[in-house]
């Protein structure tokens, strides 16, 4: 791996040169091959599982990584924290893959830091396995989503509500800038290094934007909604509940990031919650989209005053942006939907469509995943169609005729509908399982067989079915934690 490090070119007030503390006895848990491949990391020591563990646990550093912690600060559940930073988790640096593109290689449960405030700086292995199983999910769904590359045991204890093993996960990701690395600058009135910040955003995710300033950051601003939209309609397309939408945890590159307390929801309720500490829901499913805006309201903030030197002027311009985000969202959303019913394009009338099966699959407890896999192989399968006929009563004749008003054939339908809608997806029964299984015996079995299922979301294969059932309680008792 040949480490780049251009994010040391910014001033020392953007991170702190910090080494990961060593751990006792490294292991290596879970490798990604298809990551490692990417980030062309060695035939050599991509086979030397003893290196392996020495360099992702932090214990050796490779030539040319020179670690950081990076500063930021954040809205955790509404409330402004100045400053968060890098608590747990070390920047070796960045790789640039055969096609050109930079990842940022970081390690997490690496040690404390400057920023680690009350924390030991290390993390357990159930949340990193979880992240792990997690992520690659996502990436093979078609999410955006930062990734794993290894995940590998210290040997050592870490204490929470009760001892736990302990594990340094290797985070793969096209940046780790937040919008609360801006919110980090912009509370301390720094407009130079928010400039700064700026630009390297650009440079790194937006290099297609040009124009001068303030025009440049209005450009930035809108794509940076733009793919956040993407993101979260993706994520409203798989059933995917993030858990800590705080602005800390959305990331400037759109990439989901921070698989702490996420889950996926199974009957169809867009007030599903799983996350121990949102007692309010704020996080709920359906309220994502709601959230996405309320982020989006706060890095515009951040950039109101790099548009004008007068900052209260540019507030009207920047509000239409932030009020016209419900409509660009709505439109990409029904665009997604369309897609799941097998739609090419969505016309007038069809958000009613799309909103009566919602409203049926949520007054009958249906599972959403359970539900389109059924309407996709209904068009090839006589029994399936009679059966999800029969569940969806007057809605089905509905749906059929605007299908039939369409006109496409029905393998073209499947096909389209097949794109949209998996098979399988990372069931929280079954990702608590497969942790388990690490936690208590050190065995990955299990995770390879579920992690070989979730590489192809929208295949059914050998082990799909094993995977697919709904948990016996519908995830009634559920609970996800963060910062475990
Ligand atoms: P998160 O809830 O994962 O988004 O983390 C929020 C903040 O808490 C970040 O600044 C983390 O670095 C920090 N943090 C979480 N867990 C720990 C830990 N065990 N030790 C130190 N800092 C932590
Ligand atoms: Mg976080
Ligand atoms: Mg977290």
């Amino acid at each position: 791996m040949n480490f780049i490090n251009s994010y040391l070119q910014l001033k020392e007030i953007f991170y702190e040169k910090i080494r990961p503390s060593t751990v006792a006895n490294p292991q290596l848990l879970l490798w990604n091959s298809a990551v490692a491949q990417q980030l062309m990391v060695g035939e050599e020591l991509a086979h030397d599982p003893t290196a392996l563990a020495a360099i992702f646990s932090g214990n050796e550093l490779l030539p040319g990584s020179e670690p950081v912690a990076t500063a930021y600060a954040g809205h955790q559940f509404g409330h402004f924290v100045p400053q968060l930073g890098d608590g747990r988790a070390h920047l070796l640096g960045e790789v640039v893959d055969l096609a050109g593109k930079r990842w940022d290689i970081q390690l997490k449960g690496s040690g404390p830091t400057s920023f680690s405030r009350n924390g030991d700086g290390r993390c357990a292995v159930g949340p990193a396995v979880r992240e792990f199983i997690m992520s690659e999910a996502m990436h093979a769904l078609g999410v955006p989503t930062t990734r794993c590359l290894a995940v590998v045991t210290t040997g050592e204890t870490v204490y929470r509500d009760t001892p736990l093993p302990g594990a340094v996960v290797t985070r793969v990701a096209s940046s780790h800038l937040r919008v609360g690395t801006f919110e980090y600058f912009a509370a301390r009135g720094n407009h130079e290094a928010l400039k700064a910040l700026c630009h390297y955003v650009i440079e790194r995710h937006y290099p297609e934007l040009e124009g001068g300033e303030p025009v440049l950051y209005l450009a930035l601003l809108d794509q940076v909604i733009e793919r956040q939209i993407e993101l979260v309609v993706e994520w409203m397309r798989v059933g995917f509940i993030h858990g800590v939408m705080n602005t800390d945890n959305t990331a400037l590159s759109g990439e989901t990031i921070d698989y702490g307390p996420c889950a996926m929801m199974g009957a169809y309720d867009p007030q599903t919650v799983y996350s121990s500490i949102d007692a309010m829901g704020r996080y709920a499913f359906g309220n994502q989209p709601k959230i996405l805006q309320w982020n989006m309201s706060r890095f515009a903030e951040c950039l109101l005053p790099l548009l004008d030197d007068d900052p209260t002027k540019p507030v009207k311009l920047v509000e239409l942006i932030i009020d016209e985000l419900p409509r660009r969202f709505e439109q990409h959303y029904l665009e997604m939907m369309a897609g799941k019913l097998g739609l090419s394009a969505c016309k007038t009338g069809d958000n009613q469509l799309i909103d009566e099966l919602l409203d049926h699959l949520k007054e009958h407890s249906f599972d959403y995943t359970l539900t389109f896999d059924r309407l996709t192989k209904s068009q090839s399968c006589e029994v399936v169609a009679g059966q999800v006929s029969q569940e969806l009563g007057v809605w089905w004749d509905r749906w059929r005729n605007r299908l039939d008003e369409q006109g496409d054939d029905p393998q073209t339908v499947q096909q389209r509908m097949r794109q949209h809608n998996p098979v399988v997806i990372p069931r929280n029964h079954h990702v608590e399982a497969a942790i388990r299984e690490c936690e208590q015996t050190g065995k990955t079995e299990l995770v390879e067989k579920f992690l070989q299922v979730l590489r192809s979301p929208y295949k059914d294969q050998e082990h799909t079915a094993e995977f697919q059932d709904l948990p016996a309680d519908g995830d009634r008792y559920y609970q996800t934690f963060c910062g475990t």
